[in-house]
């Protein structure tokens, strides 16, 4: 039998597995750096299905291996979630892991416990079928997310020196094929006044009038961002998003004033370029020179579940891959396999765990995942059971599609 029907047939017969696997995962709440008991379940399951190689990273993902190929391909699963918001928005309890109609229910089953419970049945048929291929398959369950995205594939990157060949994120896209996402950095752009007696305003420099003037600049600044050269990304934008002014008294002239700017980045567009940007238009709308705004990156310090020492700037690198590059090929050919026909080929409005693994570090990547992006964080959080069967099958095959694409 071909490797193709044997992955689809499997994906079948274990399909309500991989739903009760998803719902035991919803069962366990996993807020982000809360992620040790989800973490420990993960390691039973993946040890029970004979995986290689199950152990858990100094920031607390894990990490499952299968195969001992030379090349590794790396699937990636974030299994932190964000939390249940209003709880009376919930027509059920959000962690109750429900099973009815087709449907998983509860918070995380679209982000992205889904694409995790996908990931461990695709490990379990790789075992039975015996994979020992030109790759190792890494499956990692990462954590924080949620909360700084990337960080923890930076940290098995940098620290743990596990740079994959290929990535594929499991995050949400409705099994549709994405090679790209826009990037995201913060920015804390700060400008000088000079205080005087509020009787007197004639004497001073007021950093709230610097301040309205260099908000509106960043309007204008928004309005000038143009699209990547293909506008497969769409162009790029800047929200100010916290105004703070200062001054000795509140009947003083305010002489120092703080803007915090979200800015999402296109294709081409770097934390260097944004900065240069900011400080541009700010010192134009203000009137000082560029080098007395100080523009800087703030960083994310939250310690995690293991309490690792890590952190990094708030800054997610974009990320792209044509579509002809081989990974992108490589998932159009395994999806066609398993169903004749091509997936859609689309990108991510959200920001992933890609932006360090391929943003920073340039592993070439693709999404696939169960679950549709707008489930993502809303209250009646579901996921299709339909969806898990189609990416446990999707990723089991894709080691094979890759070598039969490294070779044509
Ligand atoms: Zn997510």
């Amino acid at each position: 039998m071909e490797m193709n029907t044997t992955i689809l047939e499997r994906a079948r017969a274990y399909r309500d597995d991989t739903a009760r696997v998803l719902s035991d995962l919803v069962k366990i709440t996993s807020y982000s750096g809360k992620e040790e008991a989800v973490c420990r379940r993960i390691v039973e399951m993946c040890e029970e299905y004979g995986f290689d190689e199950v152990r858990i990273d100094g920031l607390g993902s894990v990490v499952a291996r299968v195969g001992k190929g030379p090349k590794k391909l790396a699937i990636d699963g974030h299994v932190d979630t964000v939390e249940v918001g209003d709880p009376d928005a919930w027509n059920k309890d959000p962690f109750s892991g429900d099973i009815a109609g087709g449907l998983v229910y509860g918070r995380g089953t679209s982000d992205q416990k889904g694409g995790a419970a996908a990931m461990i049945t695709a490990g379990r048929m790789l075992k039975e079928l015996g994979y020992d291929g030109e790759f190792s398959v890494y499956f990692t369950f990462t954590v924080m997310e949620e909360d700084c995205d990337g960080m923890c594939w930076k940290y098995l990157i940098e620290e743990e020196g596990l740079k994959p060949d290929f990535i594929v994120s499991t995050e949400p896209t409705s099994c549709r094929l994405y090679r790209g996402h826009r990037g995201r950095m913060e920015m804390m752009a700060r400008l000088k006044g000079v205080s005087s007696h509020g009787s007197a305003p004639e004497r001073g420099v007021s950093a709230a009038y610097k301040a309205a003037r260099a908000a509106l600049a960043m309007e204008k600044l928004n309005e000038d961002l143009q699209p990547d050269d293909d506008n497969f990304l769409g162009k790029g934008t800047i929200v100010v998003s916290q105004v703070d002014v200062k001054g000795p008294s509140q009947c003083a002239v305010p002489d120092q004033a703080m803007l915090y700017l979200d800015r999402r980045l296109t294709w081409g567009e770097d934390a260097d370029l944004a900065i240069s940007q900011v400080k541009r238009y700010m010192a134009e709308a203000v009137g000082d020179p560029e080098d007395e705004i100080e523009v800087t990156m703030p960083d994310y310090t939250k310690r995690g579940w293991r309490d690792a020492d890590y952190g990094q700037e708030l800054y997610f690198p974009t990320w792209k891959i044509p579509e002809e590059h081989e990974v992108v090929q490589a998932g159009i050919a395994a999806y066609e396999s398993l169903y004749g026909k091509r997936p859609v080929v689309d990108k991510w409005t959200f920001s992933t765990n890609l932006v360090a693994s391929t943003g920073r570090h340039k592993v070439p990547a693709i999404g696939f995942g169960p679950g549709d992006e707008d489930q993502a964080h809303a209250p009646n959080e579901i996921t299709r059971v339909e969806d898990l069967e189609i990416c446990s099958a999707f990723y089991a095959m894709l080691p094979y599609a890759l070598e039969v694409g490294a070779k044509a």
